[in-house]
């Protein structure tokens, strides 16, 4: 080493020894920092002192725990491993791992998916195991596509490393299939068999990563892991390596035989879901890379005790206590998937932040399956909690859940400090969330000098906003109206939770006692716009955008009379950039529906962030977050939708955001838009009602909910 890789060696290392015993504070990423600004190639020079070589795992769901069962297995084995297992997981903190000493076999490091474009040309690893890919963060990340292309470009610059990935999510098997055909290995793993599991009402990535045709399943696992193929025959779930079957589920865990290898091995797990199939799995054929064996590594599952607050368990005040982490709406769904497979009734507090690495974005939680809470996981007090719960509390509202805002788990537990002890408590926390959440249980599950801890009196239920759905009996007189909502491409277009405005739209017709019929209209259908009332298009990733474009175009004729009669169309995002004449995707100007008088090109850096929006259409600011690299720029004869008071909005230049046309609206605003913009939902449901049976008034709606999610953002970002 030279002088300049020796001073950021010996000062990252001064600076973790000063942080831990001087300051005793945590040391996870300051000293990896320091290294790597003496000298921004130290983890690569650190790497070449590993004995053996080097394990990266990376993927969106399950990557810590992976990661420790994996440095645990090849521990048994004798073998000395460095990892980074609190899961500081960006260069810094990798770094930061490395510093410990040269004196490790292997390396085994968990890495953000985003920052393996610097850690995968630095460490050079003998393997880079893919895990699954679902949307996360995409105020970090973009576009889930923009992640695949930073996978495949991380790859290429290691052309020794091997992938280790899940074949069956297509969106890993696309990364595969990119880095196989620039001369990277790939290993598959996945499971052999049906689980029988029900799907998610929301699915992602179900369309083709070569030529965007709908893929096949044969069956699917969760999510959009499956046994998949593409009808056209140019995209498949690859041959399996090593496959899992004989995969029994319940809810005090799991078996499953694995074969790969050349070798058969059965295991048997104590923690469950079946998220768990494939993190034991992935976990598994990394260790028999590493040359673990069988045996070895079932008794490595045998001790596996995360501690880390990924399904921990408490017992407090003779309740057990159930912790776990959930992130992201497929997490949270397999989350859910746990809690309707543990028998017995429960409570549930679930709690949201939106700090940085948690992604400023919540949207996604209106596509987790929360309806499944009530009937199904037999939940009988739902909390929320977090700097998102108001928002959580709407979800919860519209899941026909009304769940009261505690502040942390102390007070969950003293609000069903009288429901039997027997009952668990289940915490669901977000990343930020999950680590204060786990001091708090750990501090409570130690018994206080009486035996029990103190817990503080139930929280002032007249605080709590009260929820009551009002069907007001004059509604009685519009009971045999109904209107029918056409819902285009949701399986495409439905980028964080826009498939949420369906659902609000679809109560508060209800609510105020007419039909609501939803349409969806999908890949191959031929929808007609006659006897439709409301047509909604939500955002989209390019790519999805751009798939969806040529079935659009195709109906052109028919939605253009639709708008033209005064039709109500909602557009957001993506939806609203196909409204216009063309777009720019990339460098290709694409054509679009031309309906309204705009057009979109692109500008950088891409429009990412919480937005509010003063609107003629609404008595508050309309509050949500925007996420996109288009810029719409509207004609002469097209009003915004409003005016910017935060964020940016159409071209982060005019000020204005949105369009307003006849009876369309075209919002850059997710979040999703209408749940907490009442008066937004009830434009459109008013607009619909003229249009069909020739009044708009509506009934007013208890909205108490709504409106404390709405001026809890307006005030963070107004004031
Ligand atoms: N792909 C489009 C853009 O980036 C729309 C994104 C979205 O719908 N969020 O501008």
């Amino acid at each position: 080493m030279g002088i300049r890789a020796l001073a950021a060696v010996g000062l990252g290392r001064l600076a973790h020894w000063g942080l831990r015993t001087l300051a005793r504070r945590p040391a996870s990423q300051l000293p990896g920092r320091v290294a790597l600004a003496i000298d921004p190639h130290v983890m690569e020079r650190l790497a070449r002192k590993l004995r053996q070589g080097s394990i990266v795992v990376c993927g969106t769901n399950g990557k810590t725990t992976t990661t420790n069962l994996l440095a645990d297995a090849i521990e048994l084995t004798g073998r000395r491993v460095l990892c980074n297992r609190e899961g500081a997981n960006m260069a810094a903190g990798v770094a930061t791992s490395l510093l410990q000493g040269s004196w490790a076999d292997w390396a085994v490091i968990e890495a953000d998916e985003l920052s393996t474009i610097h850690i995968v040309p630095a460490l050079k690893p003998s393997y880079l195991v893919l895990l699954n890919l679902f949307r996360d963060q995409l105020d970090r990340a973009g576009e889930i596509d923009h992640v695949q292309d930073v996978l495949v470009r991380a790859l290429a610059s290691s052309p020794n490393t091997v992938l280790v990935t899940c074949g069956d999510d297509p969106l890993c098997a696309g990364v595969a299939l990119r880095a196989r055909q620039a001369g990277t290995k790939v290993i598959a793993f996945g499971v052999g068999e049906d689980l029988g599991l029900a799907p998610d009402r929301v699915l992602e990535a179900g369309f083709c990563q070569v030529c965007g045709d709908r893929l096949a399943y044969e069956y699917r696992s969760y999510a959009q892991l499956g046994a998949f193929r593409c009808p056209r025959g140019d995209f498949s779930r690859p041959d399996l390596d090593f496959m899992a079957t004989n995969v029994r589920l319940s809810h005090e865990g799991i078996t499953l035989k694995v074969d790969g290898g050349g070798d058969t091995a059965v295991f048997d797990v104590r923690f469950g879901g079946p998220y768990m199939v494939y993190n034991v799995l992935a976990a598994y054929v990394a260790a028999a890379l590493a040359r673990v064996d069988a045996s070895t590594f079932q008794r490595s599952l045998d001790v596996f005790d995360p501690h880390n607050g990924r399904l921990q368990h408490f017992r407090i005040g003779g309740r057990e206590v159930i912790l776990n982490l959930a992130k992201n709406p497929t997490g949270f769904n397999q989350n859910l998937a746990l809690l309707c497979a543990d028998p017995s009734p429960k409570s549930v507090y679930v709690v949201v932040n939106d700090n940085y690495n948690d992604g400023k974005d919540i949207s996604w939680i209106w596509d987790v399956d929360f309806e499944r809470l009530g009937h199904e996981a037999k939940a009988s007090q739902v909390m929320v909690g977090g700097h998102r719960a108001n928002d959580l509390q709407v979800r919860m509202k519209y899941a026909g859940i009304s769940a009261p805002i505690v502040e942390d788990a102390s007070e969950a537990l003293s609000m069903i400090g009288s429901l039997s002890s027997d009952m668990p408590l289940y915490l669901l926390c977000n990343y930020s969330a999950l680590s204060p959440t786990k001091k708090e249980l750990e501090a409570l599950a130690e018994p206080s000098a009486q035996g029990e801890p103190d817990l503080p009196n139930c929280p002032d239920s007249a605080s709590q906003p009260k929820s009551k759905v009002v069907v007001s009996p004059c509604s009685r007189k519009h009971a045999d109206h109904k209107l029918v909502i056409a819902h285009l491409y949701p399986e495409l277009l439905n980028l964080y939770g826009d498939s949420g405005n369906i659902l609000c739209l679809r109560k508060r017709i209800e609510w105020r006692g007419m039909e609501a019929e939803v349409r969806e209209v999908g890949v191959g259908d031929l929808p007609s716009f006659a006897g439709v009332d409301l047509v909604f298009i939500g955002g989209g990733s390019d790519r999805e955008q751009r798939i969806v474009c040529d079935y659009l175009l195709a109906q052109r004729a028919e939605l253009s009379a639709y708008v033209e009669d005064g039709g109500v169309l909602a557009a957001v995002c993506g939806g609203y950039q196909l409204l216009g004449e063309s777009y720019l995707m990339g460098d290709e100007k694409v054509q679009g529906l031309s309906l309204v008088d705009l057009y979109t090109d692109r500008g950088t850096p891409r429009i990412i962030g919480n937005i509010a929006v003063q609107s003629g259409i609404s008595s508050q600011p309309i509050v949500g977050y925007e996420n996109h690299g288009g810029r719409t720029h509207l004609g002469p004869d097209v009003s915004p939708l409003g005016r910017v008071l935060h964020g940016h909005g159409n071209d982060a230049t005019s000020g204005y955001e949105g369009c307003l046309y006849k009876n369309v609206l075209g919002t850059y605003i997710h979040g999703p838009l209408l749940p907490k913009n009442p008066d937004v939902a009830d434009w459109l449901i008013s607009r619909a009602l003229e249009r069909h049976y020739g009044y708009a008034e509506l009934e007013p709606l208890d909205d108490l909910v709504e409106l404390a999610a709405n001026r809890t953002m307006t005030e963070r970002l107004l004031t």
